[in-house]
């Protein structure tokens, strides 16, 4: 039977003598900025240890942060408007994606290509001699070990992609870095975010991103103030003093900043930066301006009409836009879904400032032009996520921008003064920044330093 604790403290001390007595350990706390899926893994290591206070300040009214469940869109349909799949199925969000049935997907599943108005299976391409001479390149580009200081689209000139096909690599390329290709660095992107190329990828299928979230995290979910944005960290103490922007002040112990880089470079004028007092060192300064956070434009579309090959899962057509994944299919109500995203220049310069209606027509042309009208006429819906439009996220994922260094995330991930410690995917120093996995591999690193320092 479970006794009372004053009985338990009782007994403890009068068995042992004064000069034994231990202390209760008090318990350190530890504020958490972010409940992505990086501040929510802290927390929970953290939390489990029983050793520490955790509270996790998040500045929207929703955990997950770029794990992003749309409910109801098109009336009825729940959408994934972050990310949606897992690279690989090594790794805990694979892990905790199997739990709830997955459903693979890979460079060779069946996909629908259309190139000037070809239709064309795998199969078909495969026969294809630009098509292969793309692969071929492909490869060529996630494999580059050398060091020279040029962007991937500069690389990739040399490789002399047939006109044709080269829609595929760029649009292959530019959802693995998060960005365009004219913009990311050969050397540092070709070990990380290009190398998700030839990754399986397994889709959140069967459930959805938020029981994923609720189930995993459900202990530490108490413990996050929503709608708490952080606007100030002085850490010039002996307890770290964190301030949101209603003014309230809070104190810790540590501090984890799990925040997207695109918010840590923001300029001190702008209303959601976060203010570090004193400021942080120069050398962390100079590692976030190399690495980059660009914009995306996640959309949603609704066709009555299946016009891709049977089984494909997804469909590259020429364009801006370039690829689909085909997201579900429902044929007794003439129902289909798919769902584009754009990194980069595109998304910034065009996609950016145009209304959704806009979008809906643009894709419309592109699908008449590039597939024709049986394509363009079964469109029917059009929904987007802008995610440089999210005040608290601004961007897509980190990448290495040209000028780059092999030793910046670790700089990023280094924490400072022993007081504030820094998680999230662009602080993975295990090349697997820009996914969920790489994030949550963050968590454990921030978890074992910070547990490892108060014992
Ligand atoms: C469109 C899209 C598709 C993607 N697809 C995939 C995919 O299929 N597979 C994959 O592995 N990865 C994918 N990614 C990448 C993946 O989503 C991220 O790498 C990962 O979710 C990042 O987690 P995080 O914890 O580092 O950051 P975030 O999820 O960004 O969490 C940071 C949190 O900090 C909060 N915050 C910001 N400022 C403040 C403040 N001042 N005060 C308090 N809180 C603040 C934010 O609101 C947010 O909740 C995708 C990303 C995008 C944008």
């Amino acid at each position: 039977m479970a006794l009372p604790a004053m009985s338990l403290a009782s007994i403890l001390l009068s068995s042992c003598s004064k000069s034994e007595i231990i202390a209760p350990k008090k318990k350190l706390r530890v504020g958490i900025i972010g409940a992505g899926i990086s501040g929510l893994q802290t927390a929970k290591i953290l939390f489990e240890q029983n050793q520490f206070d955790v509270e996790i300040l998040e500045a929207s009214d929703k955990i997950g942060g770029r794990i992003n469940l749309d409910e109801q869109v098109f009336g009825s349909y729940n959408i994934e408007m972050g990310a949606s799949a897992a690279y690989g199925n090594q790794n805990q969000w694979y892990d905790m994606l199997r739990s709830a049935q997955t459903l693979e997907t890979n460079s060779k599943s069946p996909t629908s290509y259309y190139i000037n108005g070809n239709s064309f299976n795998l199969t078909e391409l495969n026969q294809d001699s630009d098509y292969l001479k793309m692969i071929n390149s492909t490869k060529d580009v996630c494999d580059y070990n050398g060091s020279a200081e040029v962007s991937v689209a500069q690389y990739i000139e040399s490789k002399n992609i047939p006109e044709r096909v080269k829609f595929i690599f760029q649009n292959r390329s530019e959802e693995k870095i998060g960005t365009s290709i004219e913009r990311a660095s050969i050397a540092l992107n070709s070990g990380e975010g290009l190398s998700k190329i030839d990754s399986n990828m397994y889709q959140i299928s069967g459930t959805n991103s938020d029981k994923i979230l609720y189930r995993e995290y459900s202990k530490i979910l108490p413990y996050v103030l929503n709608n708490t944005a952080i606007s100030a960290i002085d850490y010039s103490g002996s307890k770290v003093k964190v301030r949101d922007q209603n003014q309230v002040l809070r104190e810790y112990d540590y501090v984890v900043v799990t925040v997207p880089i695109s918010i840590l470079k923001l300029q001190s004028d702008d209303v959601n930066s976060i203010k570090f007092l004193p400021t942080l060192p120069e050398s962390k300064i100079a590692a976030m301006n190399k690495i980059g956070m660009d914009g995306a434009i996640k959309i949603a579309l609704k066709t009555n009409r299946k016009f891709w090959h049977e089984d494909s899962k997804a469909i590259y057509c020429k364009g801006q836009i370039g690829k689909y994944e085909i997201v579900s299919e429902d044929p007794a109500n003439n129902s289909y879904i798919l769902t584009a995203t754009v990194m980069g220049a595109y998304a910034e310069n065009v996609l950016n400032s145009m209304r959704e209606s806009e979008i809906l027509n643009l894709i419309q042309n592109e699908w008449a032009t590039y597939i024709g009208t049986t394509a363009s006429d079964s469109l029917v819906s059009c929904h987007v996520k802008n995610w440089s439009k999210e005040p608290f996220i601004k961007g897509a994922f980190s990448y290495h921008k040209l000028g780059g260094e092999s030793e910046t995330r670790k700089e990023l991930a280094k924490s400072v003064n022993s007081k504030i410690f820094f998680a999230g995917e662009a602080c993975n120093t295990n090349k697997n920044s820009g996914t969920v996995h790489g994030a949550l591999e963050t968590a454990y690193n921030v978890g074992k330093e910070i547990i490892s320092m108060s014992v």
